[in-house]
């Protein structure tokens, strides 16, 4: 685990998906929570901070796949925190086998072996009720703002905290190897729509982005914005 900006942990040590834990005057928040079967790793974070189980506000989920809300559940039970996620991805959280795969190409090819992989303990996503529905725009206490981010999933949802200029981007974007790229095809139904999404992120909050951090990659904690906008630039016309 390590700190980004004052207040923003990184927990790299999970596996899957990077967590974020975001400390502010009420608590602690809790954004996405690896592959499951391993919330320990999160509540002992928890601890490491100074932060009792209970002092845990909420746990945002990005999106329903299982390197996201893995430890969702198992953490939501340590903590009494809410889940919250976009009103749309509401229904692969609590049915993830609805999560919808890409219709064309290699993710169609693949589906087979997905739907195999996603039976695996350790890789199934159990579960959870989300007792926050967000919509975009919508400030969540913790200054965020929900930027309803399409085409992975249909309800996945990125963060954009306009004073702090951070933007947490589950897997709208990730920095794999250290370079930008859009979701993966073969795991998103509608590529076309998740390009959309960035760009549409970009004109909204692009100038109001200092610090990015990925579900899958180093942070970029210098110009990020800037840095996402000649990323877009250099895809060319959509
Ligand atoms: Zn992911």
């Amino acid at each position: 685990m390590r700190e980004l900006i004052p207040g923003l942990w990184d927990m790299d040590t999970l596996p899957g998906a990077q967590a974020y834990i975001w400390e502010w005057d009420r608590g602690v928040t809790i954004i996405d929570t690896g592959l499951p079967g391993h919330v320990d790793r999160l509540l002992d974070a928890v601890t490491a901070l100074g932060y009792r189980s209970d002092q845990v506000t909420r746990i945002v989920i990005t999106h329903g796949d299982a390197d996201h809300m893995g430890n969702a559940r198992a953490l939501a039970r340590h903590t009494q925190a809410p889940v919250g996620c976009h009103a749309v991805e509401k229904e692969i959280l609590e049915h993830p086998e609805r999560r919808p795969w890409p219709s064309r190409g290699l993710g169609r090819a693949l589906r087979p072996l997905f739907t195999l992989a996603a039976r695996m303990p350790g890789l199934r996503a159990l579960p959870v009720h989300p007792q926050e529905l967000y919509v975009d725009g919508q400030r969540l206490p913790e200054g965020f703002r929900v930027v309803h981010t399409p085409g992975h999933t249909p309800g996945h949802i990125a963060l954009v905290h306009p004073e702090r200029k951070v933007l947490i981007a589950g897997d709208a974007l990730n920095n794999r190897g250290g370079e930008l790229h859009l979701p993966p095809r073969i795991a998103t139904p509608d590529p076309e729509n998740a390009r959309r999404s960035v760009e549409r992120l970009m004109r909204r909050y692009g100038k109001e982005i200092q610090v990015a951090v990925f579900g899958h990659g180093p942070p970029i904690l210098e110009d990020a914005g800037p840095r996402i906008a000649a990323f877009l630039d250099r895809l060319g016309p959509g």
